[in-house]
């Protein structure tokens, strides 16, 4: 193990199963996830601090302006971040972050934090996110219809990640998603003070 934690992206289609997907890591692995900031008004049930940390747009301009953000981007009308103090504790402590973003806030993470993991998940096949989207009734025709032409869209994106992940037996994806992690760990990048301490040993030792 590093003593460094990982950070890894997941994004992926609506309805992929990425909430779900995340919420496994936490309780089965101990990842911490990272809570967003965001401007868009909560939905019923969705508490602050908890889900989001819901700003005005003010308050949001101004974590932009001290640069208490590691990314954000601009999605459907709403800005949404990811602060950057909670995750950089956690990184510092050993423990393994995850980010549940959207695209575009993904590639500005890979661009600043080149180690970090970025995972996309997509379920088997076009009819199947059709009818999980169908199937959750909590969307209207016409969203469903929104979000499948988005996901058409967001196809390109695929390109940009490092990791295609396939949510089609949620188990076999969420352990897909922890070996990979944990495969990171098991870089040299992440392993400078294992090889400092080897080389040591080793120098000490042929004296
Ligand atoms: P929702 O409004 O459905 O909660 O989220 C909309 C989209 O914003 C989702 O794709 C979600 O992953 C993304 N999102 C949530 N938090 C962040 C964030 O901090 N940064 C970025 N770039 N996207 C986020």
């Amino acid at each position: 193990m590093s003593k460094r934690g990982v950070i890894t992206v997941i994004s992926g289609f609506s309805g992929a199963g990425k909430g779900t997907i995340v919420q496994r890591l936490v309780e089965q692995y101990g990842y911490a996830v990272s809570i967003s900031a965001t401007t868009r008004a909560p939905r019923e049930g969705e508490v602050d601090g908890v889900h989001y940390f819901f700003k005005t747009n003010e308050a949001f301009e101004e974590m932009i302006r001290h640069n208490e953000l590691m990314e954000y981007a601009g999605y459907v009308d709403h800005y949404y971040g990811t602060p950057r103090d909670y995750v950089m504790q956690q990184l510092e402590q050993g423990i393994d972050v995850i980010l549940e973003i959207e695209m575009q806030g993904a590639l500005q993470i890979k661009e600043r934090f080149p180690e970090a993991v970025l995972v996309f998940i997509t379920p088997p096949s076009y009819e199947e996110l059709q009818a999980r989207l169908t199937g959750r009734g909590t969307e209207g025709a016409d969203v469903i219809t929104k979000r499948l032409h988005r996901a058409a869209e967001e196809c390109a994106y695929m390109e940009k990640y490092d990791y295609i992940v396939v949510n089609d037996v949620l188990e076999d994806c969420v352990t897909q998603v922890h070996q990979l992690v944990q495969s990171i760990h098991l870089k040299r990048e992440h392993q400078q003070e294992l090889i400092a301490k080897i080389s040591r040993d080793f120098a000490d030792h042929a004296r």
